[in-house]
């Protein structure tokens, strides 16, 4: 194994990048710092996110910039904004002892005059996304006459996004002398004629096998009706209590419902697509990446700027039906030398999916029963002992209540105290799963499922389920006491957007969401003077706890209308 000195890095970044924890090069390191280092020669790299390859070309770029000279000598293009601002804030990370020189993020749905400004400063690198990029050229703000190094990052992600054309423009602005350096996670077809199109005999080097699942990922499906994918994913999820993972929906509106129904059902989970606003995508991503939500529910294409390592599981809710977005995904997991799983739930008629993505990974799925209630209370409750076992004890704040509490507890015996405690976390759950149905696994070749079907017994573990009183509709909100909210707020607030006095019943604040009830004629009133609101950059979401279901069966009255994106003014309310 080489060190970074002997691949020719300077000592300026080999202080970044140690400072940065790195300690020896990544393979796709070691294969492309030298030769960018030494040869000006186009490359093709085949390799995922989080192989380390943005140091693989971010280390030698920088290194080639002459200082001096203020004008764009290497242009990095990358498919989505998330993705640009990370290159961008790693290659600052690496430069930061070579002095002067300059890295310009450029994207949009940012202020274009700033960007401005800043080049007619003067930059050496600028990390793009192409329809910026080209309004830049277009109005002659940006030269790209001197530019030696042209980046190509996620190659495969840019043609799926329809970035081809950019592509094909922006390359007819750089001198024919560039060299180009072409990163992709697979090998499509279409990335073959670009590299034909604009590469002068590129050397390939491939970090991994062509095409292949990353290889500490295993893969594991799971194959019920289409009415129990829902239930399954519930399963599945709780069957790993300490999951920390995305789940990928094919649309936009599925991927909304299943956040709601998971939220609703008490789990850690929020949804990002595309109907969201930046900001509020930007909130989601950093609640993720912080580890403060447990559950990602994303489409591919709102998912593709997230950057995380420790992701533990994809679970695909059902598979997409291009083969390459697959790889994507199970390469969510899996990352920095950890292992992963990527999960697909589906039903009998994709059966046939299942066994193209393993020729495509050249890896076998799993096949997995949905696991049976008493196992899930097992491992949960394992999960529970193991926690108790390890948790720091904080013994100067407790130790002034604890002569109280032992005398309280005297009567009782150590196994009677482990007994209550257990029975306290576990009633709940041990309940939910005596009285669930086991979900019964379709035999392979039938298909009758009903699509878009999740599940009808609604059962859930905190209170989404609860009869409201007579009279009464329960709502849901999503918004809960994290977001700072008490019942006040929320009586002030309907108060304040309904005619009349409204007698609010039972609220239940919840950490992320809540529920509350509100007399059953006054309750499509009270959803729709929700419509719009926000809650610092939430976008508030209210509708009929029990109701759920049939909306998601597409019996959606004007009760639900707009409720996933609609376009309201934003306003906040007088909370
Ligand atoms: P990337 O594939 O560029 O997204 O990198 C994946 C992760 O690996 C990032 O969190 C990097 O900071 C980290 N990384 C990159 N190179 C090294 C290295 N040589 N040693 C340790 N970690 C690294």
């Amino acid at each position: 194994m080489s060190t970074f000195q002997e691949l020719g890095v300077i000592p300026e970044i080999q202080r970044a990048v140690t400072e940065l924890g790195f300690e020896q090069p990544m393979p796709v390191q070691s294969e492309v710092i030298p030769r960018l280092l030494e040869h000006t020669r186009d490359i093709i790299a085949l390799a995922q996110t989080g192989t380390g390859k943005t140091a693989a070309f971010g280390i030698p770029v920088i290194q080639k910039i002459n200082v001096k000279q203020l004008t764009p000598q290497t242009l990095i293009l990358c498919p989505t904004r998330e993705l640009c601002l990370q290159i961008a804030g790693d290659l600052t990370d690496f430069s930061t002892y070579v002095e002067d020189i300059k890295i310009l993020p450029v994207y949009g749905g940012s202020s274009i005059d700033s960007q401005i400004r800043t080049l007619k400063r003067g930059v050496h690198i600028i990390v793009a996304t192409p329809g910026r990029l080209i309004d830049l050229i277009k109005r002659k703000t940006v030269s790209l006459g001197d530019v030696h190094t042209m980046v190509l990052d996620e190659a495969d992600e840019m043609l799926n996004m329809g970035f081809s054309e950019d592509i094909d423009e922006i390359l007819s602005h750089l001198p024919e002398s560039r060299s180009m350096l072409l990163f992709s996670a697979t090998m499509p077809k279409e990335i073959e004629k670009i590299t034909r199109k604009y590469m002068k005999e590129p050397m390939e080097i491939t970090i991994g096998r062509k095409n292949e699942g990353a290889e500490n990922v295993r893969h594991l499906y799971f194959m019920v009706h289409a009415k129990d994918k829902y239930l399954a994913l519930k399963r599945i999820v709780d069957y790993y209590p300490n999951i920390y993972g995305i789940i990928f929906c094919r649309t936009r509106k599925e991927t909304q419902e299943i956040a709601d129904k998971l939220m609703q059902d008490g789990y850690d989970a929020d949804a990002l697509h595309g109907d969201l606003s930046q900001a509020q995508r930007d909130y989601v991503m950093s609640k993720y990446r912080n580890h403060n939500l447990q559950l990602l529910v994303a489409t591919d294409v709102a998912a593709r700027g997230l950057d995380v390592d420790d992701v533990t599981h994809i679970i695909n809710f059902g598979l997409p039906d291009d083969y390459e977005i697959y790889t994507h995904r199970s390469g969510r997991t899996g990352r920095a030398g950890k292992t992963g799983t990527s999960i697909a739930i589906i039903h009998t008629k994709e059966k046939g999916k299942v066994v193209q993505i393993e020729k495509l990974i050249n890896k076998k799925f799993e096949k997995r029963e949905v696991p049976k209630g008493d196992l899930i209370c097992e491992k949960q409750l394992f999960n529970f002992v193991d926690k108790i076992e390890k948790v720091k004890v904080n013994e100067a704040e407790i130790e002034r209540l604890l002569p109280s509490i032992f005398r309280k507890l005297e009567w009782l015996e150590k196994e009677d105290i482990i007994k209550r405690m257990v029975s306290l976390e576990f009633n709940r759950l041990i309940e939910y799963y005596q009285q669930a149905e086991e979900i019964v696994e379709p035999k392979e070749g039938s298909s009758r499922g009903q699509k878009g079907d999740y599940g009808k017994r609604g059962n859930d573990r905190d209170g989404g389920s609860r009869q409201a009183e007579k009279g009464y509709a329960r709502l849901f909100i999503n918004v809960g006491k994290m977001d700072g909210i008490n019942p006040a707020m929320l009586m002030g607030f309907i108060n304040d957007h309904v005619k009349g006095k409204v007698p609010i019943g039972r609220i239940d604040l919840l950490k992320s969401f809540s529920f509350f009830e509100v007399p059953e004629e006054l309750a499509p009133k009270i959803v729709k003077s929700f419509k719009g609101m926000y809650v610092d950059e939430r976008k508030l979401q209210v509708h009929l706890a029990q109701e759920e279901d049939q909306a998601s069966r597409g019996n959606k009255k004007k009760f639900y209308e707009n409720d996933f994106g609609g376009k309201g003014k934003k306003k906040k309310p007088k909370y």
